[in-house]
């Protein structure tokens, strides 16, 4: 049997990242984004491999008419070969434990859900039923950003908050980030010849957003995020845990509405907030390195809110057969890690500066000092994880 392709889709309000996922090849085929959909400056960047990249204009173009765009575009690179089409969708509430074959139950199912993810659920459906509108005649699959944490045990997805809450109205933790998570802890059992099945895990997933996860048997026991992505470390411009009581805080001596609040914990804070500089960590870390005084304090707190995090981690397990260090931040800056880890004593984590300074640039591998617990650093590959949970589901 030829090799599969699957195009896998990640649609966000005004736009939609895609790749070309080939089973056979470690590298996408073709990848890209349109970006500002619904605008006269709507464009769509494409990267085909080993070639240069491209910007075509797609003014005034909606999710269908960008996707129509693609379509001929993939069928080309696929060379007509195109399998199935993977949909990431941020929350599948307590619907989807695992990636599910699209029909109009999963479509309604996925509907119902969106209280919970006001603004990523209606932008995942509008670029599956865009998607499926176009490519009527392929299987579509939907991966969910939560279903890996599906398998939290009830003590550690309750919020201690009336019952009813829960019963009536969904309030509980669900995690994000899963497809990641279990990517890399996988990846992690590969390169430790450990078994999935009988492997233990701490990962940190830092990117823009940023989790942590414990991980056993390849089931997830506990993450940082939440009801909603807000909740855990401190993140790009993410605040993470605060006391509850800011917002009545806020409210009553400054006066500030919900949507301002919601506003300053979501897009305001994280490392951005404490800086006062940017969201981006390779700035923080230049200014860092020039005596600036936020960027060296948002540092320091970034880290220290994520080794927190994972020592707490540490209690849904049992043993530890690594931690497991992935996303833009977790795979490129030894900083970071080093910082991180430097909280970890207690755990008896140490790491080796020169294979700590080598993994970057999608080199993975364990940084540990000799004689020290496993530290990993795993690439994350959520688009793969996506085609490979697509292809599992495509009819024989
Ligand atoms: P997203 O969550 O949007 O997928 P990424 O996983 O790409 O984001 O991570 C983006 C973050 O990774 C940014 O803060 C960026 O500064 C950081 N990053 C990328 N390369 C480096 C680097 N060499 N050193 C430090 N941070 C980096």
């Amino acid at each position: 049997m030829p090799s599969r392709n699957i195009l896998v889709v990640n649609c966000g309000s005004s736009s939609i990242k895609f790749a070309l996922v080939n089973e056979a090849d470690p590298h996408f085929p073709l990848s890209g984004l349109a970006e500002r959909l619904g605008s006269e400056e709507a464009v769509l960047h494409l990267q085909r491999r080993n070639a240069d990249k491209e910007s075509v204009p797609i003014p005034g173009a909606d999710h269908i008419a960008a996707l129509a765009r693609l379509l001929p575009i993939v069928e080309t690179v696929a060379e007509g070969q195109l399998h199935g089409i993977g949909h990431r969708v941020v929350h599948g509430g307590e619907f989807f434990t695992a990636a599910s074959l699209i029909d109009d139950e999963v479509l309604d199912a996925i509907r119902t859900t969106s209280p919970l993810a006001p603004l990523h659920n209606p932008a995942n459906l509008q670029g599956i039923e865009a998607a499926m509108a176009l490519f009527a005649q392929l299987p579509h699959v939907a991966v969910f950003d939560t279903a890996f944490h599906q398998t939290l045990p009830e003590h550690a997805f309750r919020y201690a908050v009336p019952d009813v809450l829960y019963r009536e109205h969904g309030v509980r933790r669900y995690g994000f980030h899963g497809t990641s998570h279990r990517f890399v802890s996988r990846q992690a059992a590969d390169m430790t010849g450990l078994a999935v099945g009988d492997s233990s895990w701490l990962t940190a997933h830092l990117g823009n957003g940023c989790s942590t996860c414990a991980i056993a048997n390849g089931q997830s026991l506990d993450t940082s995020m939440g009801l909603t992505p807000l909740e855990g470390v401190a993140m790009g411009t993410r605040s993470g845990d605060v006391d509850p009581n800011l917002h009545s805080h806020l409210a009553r001596t400054l006066g500030w509405s919900l949507e301002q609040i919601d506003r300053m914990l979501n897009h305001d804070s994280g490392v951005k907030g404490l800086s006062g500089l940017s969201n981006d960590m390779r700035t923080l870390e230049q200014a860092r390195e020039q005596g600036h005084a936020g960027a060296t304090l948002a540092i320091e707190v970034f880290c220290y809110r994520i080794a927190k995090s994972l020592a707490a981690m540490g209690c849904a397990l049992s043993r530890l057969d690594g931690l497991i260090f992935t996303g833009g931040i977790g795979e490129n800056s030894p900083l970071i890690r080093s910082r991180i880890v430097a909280h970890l004593k207690l755990l008896g984590l140490e790491l080796d500066g020169e294979a700590n300074a080598r993994c970057i640039r999608g080199v993975g591998g364990m940084i540990h000092a000799d004689g020290h617990p496993r530290v990993l650093v795993v690439p994350t590959n959520e688009e793969r994880q996506i085609a490979l949970d697509t292809l599992a589901l495509l009819p024989e």
